[in-house]
């Protein structure tokens, strides 16, 4: 099986945050933990309300390569 070579990235800003993090991950699974240890740092959510999950997920974007 080959490897497709998937591009998923995230920005911040897509979700109406006024901040200029930008986060890049090869899967879906690698991008979100990395999208919630920012969120926890940077904009203090412990945990991702589901409201804004839900922003998360239409505000990433897939490229392939
Ligand atoms: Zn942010």
């Amino acid at each position: 099986m080959c490897i497709i070579m998937a591009k998923y990235s995230f920005k911040c800003a897509d979700i109406g945050m006024t901040c200029g993090f930008e986060t890049k991950a090869s899967t879906k699974e690698e991008l979100m933990p990395l999208i919630a240890n920012h969120a926890k740092t940077a904009h203090n959510m412990n945990e991702i309300p589901a409201d804004v999950l839900q922003k998360v997920n239409a505000a990433i974007k897939k490229s392939f390569f």
